[in-house]
Order: structure tokens, then C-alpha cells, then sequence
């Protein structure tokens, strides 16, 4: 069985009691990993070893291309080790092996490129003022940085955190999600053989609520707390983060409104709306999971998007073709499936899908049902989705946005001015017009209400992991 061990100061270790627990594998159903099972005394060790590296270790003091190049460097080890990065999560969560090298592998390496380019040529700004005065900034790094990641897009999300936060000179203890603790070992072996000093990356695995998560976010010796996950956990680790006054990043849940308007190209409509909600089994935060449908294409849409919906190839993760793969874990197959089987109850009809074999469930394609169940309401994370019509653009807005979250919307439609009308007033973090989960990494990501507190991308990262300092010089008058 596969070993997984605590990264911290430079090397693998177990964790000081001893403790170890399983990583099942959720095509199988079995274990597949043995994995140190941290606690407190293991995340007070990280953050011990990320102090002194930051404190007096050379990664914050480096200069920024020598920090780069490592940064590239790693990049480069990514992409020779992508199989068993790809590998490592699609047997810990059930993401297919293609999605892996198609899509989190070259994301993953990306960010690392990105931010390392980004905070090398960044600017600051020069204030000249009236009065024989000029300011000018400075970014520094924030210091130790708390990363904990969910279980969903266990590699691409973590380097997501790390690469802006080890970019711009902090040092990091990430905690993976207990379900997915295999590729964060890999990036943290590859990370020391790229060149990062001891300490600047620790990776402790374990639980969040009184265990290792729970550690990292009281620990006043910690700077910056960045975190991805359910709004439920987001609310408790911005308590833990009040009493120490430490800065937080929260990136939370989603119900993601798709809105298709009868003018929408139907294609580009059905194809986007089915990549939007079944995708990594639904569970994306991300997920068009309230799909608004005007009346006049309704019937034809839901029977194009069923027909679709059962297109697409439920199975093993690891076989070439498959595009849904089980669930992540037995705890969320039997949260998701409560969800399918409240269905009726809930007074919807299930037009497609249903529970399939294991853990997984088909794409599944909810009508019917009113706007104030569950289904509508509750973030399910899997591959479900509601539908329902529309009339007229004010009704499709106002329904988008209800709800409490607002991660990220979308819309579809050839009516240039509806787009950008519509664009303005959905509450959301990002809105997709005609596309879907097509990123540009200077671009502001995050959401508003439930789904989190502030930005993560290009300079809003670099604002949340640095410091920015002003600093005043007076000119002196010249000497005549
Ligand atoms: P989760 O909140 O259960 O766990 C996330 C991480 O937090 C895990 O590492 C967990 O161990 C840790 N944790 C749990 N309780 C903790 C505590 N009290 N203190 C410190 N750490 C704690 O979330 P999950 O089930 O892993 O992930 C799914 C959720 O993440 C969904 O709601 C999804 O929408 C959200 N998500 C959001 C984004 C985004 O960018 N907004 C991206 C991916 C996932």
C-alpha cells in the first residue's frame, strides 16, 4: 500500500505520535493509501519550520528571479511527473484520469509559471506629491501562510494557494483535505528537489475541526489563513482568524445560475450548460447547478440537455473515455444521494439520471420542482441539476439571484446588449457569457455572500500575500 508522509523542514516524517489513517479509493472502495494522520503537535511543528524560514531563512530575501526560476523549475518537475500526479488524484476522488492531464495537470503547472512571471515583472506605483515629497510602494511578503485546501481539485487548488503565496517570498504550511492527501506529497517532494529551501513548503495531512485545520487557523504565529471550501467551515476558520486579528481568504460554496434566453445558440448553449453542472461529477463549485430556461426553447432545450446528459460515459476514472466518475467519498455519495432521493418529496420529476453503480450517480436532470426546495436552495455538489422557465429577462435575473451564494453565473445569448445588461446585474463573482470556466489568471476569482470573502488572481493575490508598505521620501531642496 502506498506511504504518505508529513513534509515538514525539508523532510518526510511521520507524525509524532505515530497515528496513521487510510485514503480510500472511491472506484474500488478501498483503501489505497496509508497516510500520517497529523495533529496539533505536528501543524505547531510546520509552522515552527515555516517561522524560521521565513524569519531567517533565504526565501523571502532572494531576489525575485532567482525565486522565479525555482518556481519554473518546479513547473518543469510537474510536467515530467504529471502521470503520477494525475494518478494521485484520480484514485483519491474519483476525477477521471483524462480530466487530470487534460485539465488539472497543465492548470496546476500554469500557476505556478504564471505567478512566477507575475510577481517577477510586477510594478509598484510611484505618488509623486505638491510638496517636495514623493511616496512609493513596496510589496513584501505577508509571512507564514496557512493553506487549506478541499478534496474536489485537490492539486490544481493547492497550487492555486501555494504558487502566489511561495511567489511573492512567504513560506507555507499547506493542510490537504483528509481525502485527498496523495498529490500534495508529490508537489511537496518535487518542490525540495526544484530547490525550495527547508520549511518555505510543509505539507501536514489530517482532519480540519480539533485537529490539524483547526491548528493552523489559531496559531498567532501564522499571517495569512487561505482557505477553499464549504461556507460552514469558512464561517468557523474567520472566528478562529478574528482572534488573532490574522488577514483570511475564503473561497467558498456555489449554486451557480445558468440563464439561456430563446435567442442563445442552442450548440453552444447545451454543450457549455452540460460541461457547467457534470463535469467532475457536479462537484465544482463552480457548477451551473439552477438552470434558468426561457419558455419559448424550453421543451427543446431539456430534451437536447437529457439527451446529452445520457451521452456522457459513467464508470471506472481510470479507463480512457469515461467523463463521470464516482463520487469523491462514502460520506458525500450518501449526502448526494439523499439529495436524488428527496427528489419526489421535493416535488420535482426527475426527467434523467438516478443512483448508479457504487458510488456514482448519472447525470441527473431535475423539472418541477419548486423554487424554494432544497434542490434549489442547498449547494448539492454532484451532477444534478434543476431546471425551470423563464419569461421575460427581469424575472430570469431576479430568480439568478436569489440565493445566498454568488461564486459565478452564467448566461447565454446573441443579444449583445442583453449579455452585458445582464452581466452587470447578476451578484456574482464572474459571469460567463456564452463559455464557460475559461480563466485568465490576472482576472479577480471569488465570490460574494456565501461564497467567500475577497479575490484570489494576478494582483489581487499579490495584494492579500504581501505587506504593501508607502514610503515618503522628501527632496531636499539643492544646496545653492
Ligand atoms: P470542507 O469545508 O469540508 O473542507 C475543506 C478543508 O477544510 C479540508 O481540508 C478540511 O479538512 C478543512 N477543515 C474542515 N473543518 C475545518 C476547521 N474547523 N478548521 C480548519 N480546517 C477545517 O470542504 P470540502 O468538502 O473539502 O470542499 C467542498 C466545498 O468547497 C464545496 O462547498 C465547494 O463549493 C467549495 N469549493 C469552493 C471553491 C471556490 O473557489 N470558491 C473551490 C472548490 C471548492
Amino acid at each position: 500500500m502506498e506511504q504518505i508522509r508529513h513534509i515538514i523542514d525539508g523532510a518526510e516524517v511521520d507524525s509524532a505520535s505515530g497515528a496513521r489513517f487510510h485514503s480510500v479509493d472511491p472506484w474500488t472502495q478501498q483503501p489505497w493509501a496509508e497516510v500520517a494522520l497529523g495533529d496539533a503537535e505536528d501543524a505547531a511543528r510546520a509552522v515552527t519550520a515555516a517561522r524560521r524560514a521565513f524569519d531567517e531563512g533565504p526565501w523571502p530575501r532572494m531576489g525575485r528571479t532567482e525565486r522565479s526560476a525555482i518556481l519554473h523549475r518546479l513547473g518543469d518537475l510537474m510536467t515530467e511527473h504529471a502521470d503520477e500526479l494525475a494518478l494521485a488524484d484520480t484514485t483519491d476522488m474519483g476525477k477521471p484520469l483524462a480530466d487530470m492531464t487534460k485539465k488539472d495537470i497543465p492548470r496546476s503547472v500554469l500557476n505556478f509559471r504564471f505567478f512566477a512571471d507575475h510577481s517577477r515583472l510586477s510594478t509598484g506605483e510611484a505618488l509623486p506629491m505638491d510638496s517636495g515629497h514623493h511616496v512609493y510602494t513596496r510589496y513584501e511578503p505577508a509571512g507564514v501562510v496557512s493553506a487549506i485546501a478541499p478534496w474536489n481539485f485537490p492539486l490544481m487548488m493547492e497550487t492555486w494557494k501555494l504558487a502566489p503565496a511561495l511567489a511573492w517570498g512567504n513560506t507555507v504550511v499547506l493542510k490537504p483535505a483528509e481525502d485527498t492527501p496523495a498529490s500534495a506529497s508529490v508537489l511537496g517532494r518535487l518542490a525540495l528537489e526544484a530547490g525550495f529551501p527547508p520549511g518555505v513548503l510543509n505539507v501536514v495531512h489530517g482532519y480540519g475541526p480539533n485537529s490539524v485545520g483547526a491548528a493552523l487557523t489559531a496559531d498567532p504565529r501564522v499571517d495569512r489563513i487561505t482557505f477553499t471550501g464549504e461556507s460552514g467551515t469558512g464561517r468557523i476558520i474567520a472566528g478562529s482568524a478574528a482572534a488573532n486579528l490574522t488577514p483570511v481568504s475564503l473561497e467558498l460554496g456555489g449554486k451557480g445560475a445558468n440563464i439561456v434566453f430563446a435567442d442563445a445558440d442552442l450548440d453552444t448553449a447545451v454543450h457549455w450548460s452540460i460541461e457547467a453542472i457534470f463535469s467532475n461529477a457536479g462537484q465544482v463549485c463552480l457548477a451551473g447547478s439552477r438552470l434558468y430556461v426561457q419558455r419559448e426553447i424550453y421543451d427543446e432545450f431539456v430534451e437536447r440537455f437529457c439527451a446529452a446528459a445520457e451521452a456522457l460515459v459513467v464508470g471506472d476514472p481510470k479507463q480512457a473515455g469515461t467523463q463521470v466518475g464516482p463520487l469523491a467519498s462514502a460520506e458525500h455519495y450518501k449526502k448526494v444521494r439523499s439529495f436524488v432521493e428527496s427528489i419526489e418529496a421535493e416535488g420535482g420529476r426527475m426527467r434523467t439520471g438516478g443512483l448508479g453503480d457504487g458510488w456514482t450517480v448519472r447525470p441527473t436532470v431535475v423539472t418541477d420542482a419548486p423554487q424554494t426546495s432544497r434542490l434549489w436552495r442547498e449547494e448539492i455538489f454532484g451532477p444534478v441539476v434543476v431546471v425551470a422557465p423563464f419569461d421575460t429577462e427581469s424575472e430570469a435575473v431576479a430568480a439568478a439571484n436569489d440565493t445566498p451564494y454568488g461564486l459565478n453565473a452564467m448566461l447565454f445569448t446573441e443579444n449583445l446588449s442583453r449579455a452585458h445588461r445582464v452581466a452587470a446585474a447578476l451578484k456574482a463573482g464572474t459571469v460567463w457569457a456564452n463559455c464557460f470556466f475559461i480563466r485568465d489568471l490576472r482576472a479577480p476569482f471569488g465570490g460574494v455572500g456565501n461564497s467567500g470573502v475577497g479575490r484570489e488572481g494576478g494582483n489581487f493575490s499579490r495584494d492579500f500575500f504581501t505587506e504593501p508598505k508607502a514610503v515618503v521620501m522628501a527632496i531636499a531642496e539643492a544646496a545653492s
